[in-house]
């Protein structure tokens, strides 16, 4: 069955619930949601949804004619499929389960329908980013649900995204940060969606420096276990990696062991496992994007400068630091040049390029999946665990748990228009006329955008001597 396109205005007096209880009109219904907007403009509310209905367009018209009227909100319903007769058919059928579900309804919208607080609404404003993939009514009803039951009300939603991934962003006031965080972390874990809470204010638009992890972040896998595939040595260094990165061992210890399981492995072999990495999807995309914004772009990674440098290079990035096999007549020697880039390391490294950089720390990002970036994520002024591992997840301020790397984007509130606005841009100063689209379709594409600078970074690129390099520019 074709779904139906069916656009909903609702526009009356704005009050806290009034987007959960609209939204809880649909969530009985099979829809997704493919567009929102919602502004509020002195107390009015007018909020837009567009939905792909796979259904009966009239069991979801009466759900929505029913809160509405509970609510005293004026409603308009726009239909749009092939056969109407099918539908006033439909609407007689569900008419009374609908009647039951929209009750229902009416009870909660009644408990939250009472008029603002003007106190509440003095309080800071906090964004809002609602990310999933697809993005269900019912899960939004239950996110916008908990904002109302803390007093917040909503006074904006943008779509800023509807591929790889669907996100929203609301703006929400009246509602204290710290207890609508943890609310919405609850909420995420219950709807399976990404949610991240962040105050208004310049500090959010003003971030200015972003660190990546390498391996399962920038790129697919671990780069070690590859390396170690080929050297033969997969089971003892997997079993070592897992341990390092669920936490359970020292990083620093565990690196030297399992570097030194690859002594005697010619450089050779090195290479050939870092021209095989993949990037993540849309990581091309988000380096990208975030470069044209006039961000500092780096990585620090507790693998191989050998590895991270050929993305230094590809990407355009701006400073790495990674740790330095070393090598001698061609051949791995099974150590590690210099101090070890471990989880107080990257850490480190961090506070290091926002120096170099000039960047305060508030205006800093990190992104990383593993337990050595714990630190990493909570030093930066706002860490992101990228599909991490549980304990990163808990210590990350935003978690963000698609396959694609650039839904990091929509977190720093940069909608998917932005970005390919800015390729159009970008692809007609070049004069090849055709936007670069790595979309998170797969992992390499967008690579004909990205101009390697002349001269590679040297393999000497590292942060030995307890000082990342940054690579020249
Ligand atoms: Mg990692």
């Amino acid at each position: 069955m074709n779904p139906i396109s069916v656009l909903v205005t609702v526009t009356g007096r704005d009050r806290p619930g009034v987007t959960a209880a609209v939204f809880s009109s649909f969530a009985a219904h099979d829809v997704d949601v493919v567009d929102v907007e919602q502004v509020v403009i002195r107390d009015r509310l007018i909020l837009g949804v567009d939905l792909e209905l796979r259904g009966d367009p009239g069991s979801l018209r009466h759900s929505i004619d029913t809160a509405c009227a509970a609510l005293g909100l004026e409603r308009e319903i726009t239909v749009t499929e092939p056969n109407e007769a099918e539908i006033e058919a439909a609407e007689a059928a569900a008419e009374a389960e609908a009647a039951a579900e929209a009750a229902a309804d009416v009870e909660v919208q009644a408990a939250h329908g009472g008029p603002a607080d003007p106190v509440a609404r003095s309080r800071p404003k906090q964004h809002v980013i609602v990310i999933g993939n697809p993005l269900r009514p019912g899960a939004i009803a239950h996110i916008t649900q908990r904002i109302a039951d803390l007093g917040g009300n909503i006074e904006s939603v943008t779509q800023l995204s509807t591929y790889p991934v669907s996100s929203l962003e609301m703006i929400v006031a009246g509602a204290e940060e710290q207890p609508l965080r943890g609310a919405l972390v609850r909420a995420a874990s219950d709807t399976g969606l990404d949610v991240a809470v962040e105050r208004s204010g310049l500090a959010r638009r003003a971030k200015r420096l972003v660190v990546l992890d390498v391996d399962s972040t920038l790129v697919q896998g671990e780069g070690i276990d590859e390396l170690a595939k080929l050297a033969g040595v997969a089971d003892q260094v997997r079993e070592i990696t897992r341990a390092a990165m669920a936490g359970e061992l020292d990083f620093a210890q565990s690196l030297t062991s399992r570097v030194a399981l690859f002594a005697g492995l010619p450089v050779s072999a090195v290479h050939t496992v870092r021209d095989a990495m993949k990037l993540t999807p849309g990581a091309s995309t988000l380096v990208r994007t975030l470069k044209r914004l006039g961000y500092a772009v780096g990585l620090v990674s507790g693998g191989f400068t050998v590895m991270t440098d050929r993305f230094v290079t590809e990407l355009d990035l701006d400073f790495s630091a990674a740790n330095e096999l070393e090598v001698a007549d061609g051949t791995v020697t099974g150590r590690v040049l210099g101090p070890i880039l471990d989880r107080a390391g990257k850490a480190a490294a961090l506070s290091r390029f926002a120096e170099q950089f000039g960047v305060p720390l508030a205006q800093t990002v990190a992104i990383g999946d593993g337990a050595n970036d714990i630190d990493m994520l909570r030093t930066a002024g706002l860490g992101i665990a990228f599909n991490g591992k549980a304990a990163v997840r808990e210590s990350a301020e935003v978690t963000v748990n698609q396959p694609f790397l650039d839904a990091v984007l929509y977190v720093l509130g940069i909608s998917r228009l932005e970005i390919e606005a800015a390729d159009v841009e970008d692809a007609s100063a070049d004069g090849n006329g055709s936007a670069n689209e790595d979309g998170g379709e797969d992992g390499e594409g967008g690579q004909e955008m990205v101009t390697a600078k002349p001269g590679s970074p040297s393999d000497s690129l590292s942060a030995s001597q307890g000082s990342a390099s940054i690579a020249a520019r």
